[in-house]
């Protein structure tokens, strides 16, 4: 029953054709997406890239092919010769772009025929994502699907017209290369012909694109494959792209602009969206008291209030007990929403609290003018008052409280405060809200290994005028780093870089690395500073989280065309998998892997 394509050769793309094509002799390809027998005459939803068209198969017209076209199943591949002719007017289908005609068929061929599917090719299905994965071609199938790959190619397109345009040169760096320091786990690959070396997979290209600088390029950037062996949580992959540049004689407002036309450009093309520019910025320090975050979501209020100063001497040791160890208290007010709560979600929202390590979470109501909480009997009336001022607390409002480290009250706050955004509907779901988040300190105290480290990277430029604080109070250095937050998700960060040896030298000393270890791992950078490295600054942006916010995809792994499991494995290649015996001889390497299935 297969024949060939033979010598046709397709005219036009299903989904294309429109009322103008009346009358055109066209040849298609593509799929059956659905096949209904009306009276006799046989109706083909026929499916290419572009979309659907309507084939009619009249048994008036041509008796032999309708014969051969009632044998058809979804998902066959099928090349259709005919001729578009208009639909009457109450078969005209407003809802299809080409729903004003439809393809007369004059002959057909089979080309192809399938099995019977694990799931429907349509938008809406409700199906396990592990076998979505195992048949991602058919899963790419779905329109839906199929789009959001689009739209990623046209995000990648207008990031590189935009970036050409703007005088920056694409330099590709090796995959195969040396550990980098974003602080993350290495991918590791073992050497062949260096038996008991391995390179590892680049986190990012970071030093060698400043390395770039040094080489003169002046103005770099890539569509490039990062690689972090993290566990997964919901927006990570262990392979992720970024939209990498770097440039040189620069400083932030120079990025931030750079940043700002390309993100312009790519909702223009991809989503036909004007954003305006330049976005807010705001400064880290600010974020967290108002947010308790460092990418807050903008779209809606719900902002934070430090009440430390209230509760210092308080009669409730819950809260003068944090402030005594050093902690802090903050409130997050809902305006007239205290009715939206049952007792039941109050409880729920303490236990999400819990779950976050926090020890608990007091909250008060407003209602018929009263206070209601359980904590009401330990506050005084000094308290009462001095809160009531500050919060302007009226019927109907409802507050909560965090009063522990500054860390667990942000974190806990601001997650609540995302979650009762969502719940109670005060998120604009149609908005795009932009913002540069910048002065973010230069270093974070690490508890667990008691020693500083570099909240961006260590090749961050501090900002000159805190130098003097990197020996005795480094936590207070300010950095030349910015991020840019979209709706509350970081979807980009970078800074200033250092260029003078000393002063990489000082930071290395201060997140605890000897001279030793610093030539070990960073020799190269250290070494190209001392000949003529020019001031410099730069950023990475992270495509997939751009496309999936720009698509409206719950995850990453929806605009990834072939992503990995939380396992990260890839249900389609069955990557990763076992190697013969004879590779690993090779490579000089013995396993000795212990609980495997766990
Ligand atoms: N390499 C950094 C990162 O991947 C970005 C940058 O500083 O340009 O986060």
């Amino acid at each position: 029953m297969l024949e060939h394509m033979g010598d046709w050769k397709r005219t036009d793309y299903c989904g294309s054709l429109r009322a103008e094509d009346i009358g055109r002799e066209v040849i298609l390809m593509g799929w059956v997406q659905s096949n209904r027998d009306h009276g006799g005459v046989i109706f083909v939803d026929m499916r290419d890239r572009e979309g659907i068209v309507q084939v009619v198969f009249n048994p008036q017209t041509n008796r032999e092919i309708h014969e051969k076209a009632s044998a058809l199943r979804d998902e066959w591949v099928i090349a259709v010769s005919g001729r578009v002719t208009n639909r009457s007017p109450e078969t005209i289908n407003p809802n299809l772009p080409t729903g004003e005609i439809e393809v007369i068929a004059g002959d057909f061929r089979i080309l192809n025929t399938s099995k019977p599917l694990p799931f429907l090719i349509e938008n809406e299905i409700k199906v396990d994502e592990l076998l979505r994965l195992k048949h991602r071609y058919l899963d790419l199938r779905r329109p839906h699907m199929k789009d959001k790959i689009i739209t990623r190619h046209k995000v990648v397109s207008a990031t590189r017209n935009y970036l050409n345009g703007e005088g920056f040169i694409e330099v590709e760096t090796p995959y195969l290369t040396r550990s980098t320091p974003e602080g993350a786990r290495d991918f590791l690959v073992p050497s062949r012909l260096n038996p008991g070396e391995f390179y590892a997979l680049p986190q990012s290209p970071q030093l060698l694109k400043q390395t770039l600088m040094i080489s003169g390029l002046d103005r770099y950037y890539q569509i490039v494959r990062c690689f972090r062996d993290e566990d997964l949580r919901a927006d990570r992959q262990p392979e992720f792209t970024q939209i990498d540049l770097e440039m040189s004689y620069v400083n932030e407002d120079d990025i931030m602009t750079v940043v700002e036309g390309i993100l312009k450009s790519i909702f223009k093309e991809a989503k036909g969206m004007d954003i305006p520019t330049p976005f807010k910025r705001m400064k880290h320090e600010e974020a967290m008291l108002r947010y308790g975050s460092d990418k807050p979501d903008t779209r809606f209020g719900l902002e934070l209030e430090d009440v430390t100063n209230i509760f210092r001497e308080s009669g409730f040791q819950v809260f003068s007990g944090a402030v005594k160890k050093g902690g802090i208290i903050k409130a997050l007010r809902l305006k007239g929403k205290a009715g939206e709560l049952s007792r039941k979600e109050l409880d729920d929202l303490g236990e999400t609290a819990k779950s976050l390590g926090a020890r608990g979470l007091a909250w008060i109501r407003v209602s018929g003018g009263e206070w209601q909480s359980p904590i009401i009997k330990f506050l005084s009336d000094k308290e009462k008052e001095e809160l009531q001022q500050r919060l302007a607390l009226e019927d109907g409002d409802i507050v909560f409280f965090g009063a522990d480290t500054p860390y667990i009250v942000n974190m806990v706050l601001s997650h609540l405060r995302l979650e009762l955004g969502e719940r109670l509907g005060i998120i604009d779901h149609t908005r795009f809200d932009f913002l540069w988040v910048e002065d973010f300190p230069l270093l974070d105290y690490d508890h667990n290994e008691k020693r500083y480290v570099a909240m961006h990277h260590p090749f961050t430029s501090p900002r000159e005028e805190d130098l003097h604080l990197l020996d005795d109070e480094a936590g207070k250095v300010a950095s030349r780093a910015y991020d840019v937050v979209l709706n509350g998700v970081e979807i980009g960060g970078g800074s200033i870089r250092i260029y003078r040896k000393d002063i990489q030298e000082k930071i290395f000393h201060a997140i605890g690395l000897t001279a030793e270890q610093a030539t070990e791992k960073f020799g190269f950078l250290l070494e190209a500073l001392e000949f003529g490295a020019p001031p410099h600054g730069g950023i990475a942006l992270g495509l997939d989280r751009i496309v999936m916010l720009i698509t409206g995809a719950n995850s990453i792994r929806d605009v990834i065309a072939f992503p990995k499991t939380q396992k990260g494995a890839c249900p389609l290649t069955e990557a990763p998998s076992a190697v013969e015996p004879g590779q690993l001889l090779e490579l000089g390497l013995k396993l000795d892997v212990k609980n495997k299935d766990k």
